[in-house]
């Protein structure tokens, strides 16, 4: 409010030194003397209008500015809102890794830049009988547990999704089609190692069967994603826990 008032103050001086300057300029030329009545005039006039008028304008020009830092902060909000709102409905509530549609997202995405990289597809054995011995809480921990394993064991520039149920996929960034396999290789191995326990203690072993595809720049995402599940499939019938490339 002292600021207000300063700057009106100001603004009112501007106006009285403005008006004394055209009657003692103007008043004389036309014949007048600037005295009496007429100086009071010149004097009073000025901080009559001046003060309220500048005092009203910079009350609301201070409301108009504390209105639009409150939009701004207000809108900041609800970028930031929008923000997390978009990130979560990239993910999978359940295990935290990106659901089906951002995956493949994702994958286009890696297509598109012309990068080249492998392409796991992992199926969890006898998921089922998870659930159908120890319930589907339990079922849903060991997928939790699953989601971050494999988020685990990538790196920053590799993708992790769960592609439905107990599937999930794996996009490894760069490798070559050996070091690819040797990654498959591990993961799998990690999942049947993983101490995964029921709330009561019980010990329940989990294991994994991956397809892996190798993807060369350019790659087309559905087809990769066909090629590795078609490996995937080969990898069942070879006995579960295993990897085919
Ligand atoms: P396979 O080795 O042939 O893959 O056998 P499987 O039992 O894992 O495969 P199947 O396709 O027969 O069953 C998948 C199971 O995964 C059945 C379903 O109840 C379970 N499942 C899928 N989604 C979820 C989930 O979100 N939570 C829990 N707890 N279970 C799930
Ligand atoms: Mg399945
Ligand atoms: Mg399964």
């Amino acid at each position: 409010m002292s600021r207000i008032l300063a700057k009106s103050i100001a603004v009112t001086v501007l106006a009285l030194l403005a008006s004394l300057a055209i009657s003692f300029t103007f008043v004389p030329m036309l014949g007048g003397e600037v005295s009496g009545a007429g100086l009071v005039m010149t004097i009073v006039c000025p901080i009559a209008v001046a003060l309220p008028a500048s005092t009203l304008h910079y009350w609301q020009s201070e409301r108009l500015r504390r209105a639009n830092g409150a939009l701004m902060a207000a809108n900041d909000k609800l970028e930031e809102a929008y923000r997390q709102l978009h990130s979560q409905s990239r993910l999978d509530a359940l295990t935290g890794v990106l659901n089906r549609h951002a995956f493949a997202q994702e994958l286009q995405a890696v297509s598109e830049a012309a990068a080249s990289g492998g392409l796991l597809f992992i199926d969890l054995d006898h998921f089922k009988s998870i659930n159908d011995r120890f319930g589907h809480a339990t079922g849903d921990e060991a997928l939790r547990a699953i989601g971050q394993l494999l988020t685990g064991h990538v790196r920053a520039t590799d993708i992790v999704g769960r592609l439905g149920g107990e599937e999930f996929g794996i996009f490894l960034h760069s490798v070559t089609a050996e070091h690819m396999l040797d990654r498959s290789h591990r993961i799998r191995e990690a999942v049947r190692s993983l101490d995964f326990r029921t709330p009561a203690g019980a010990q329940v072993a989990l294991g994994a069967s991956i397809g892996a595809f190798h993807c060369p720049a350019g790659f087309d995402p559905s087809q990769a994603l066909a090629a590795a599940d078609g490996n995937l499939y080969r990898a069942k019938s070879t006995g579960r826990n295993t990897v085919i490339a």
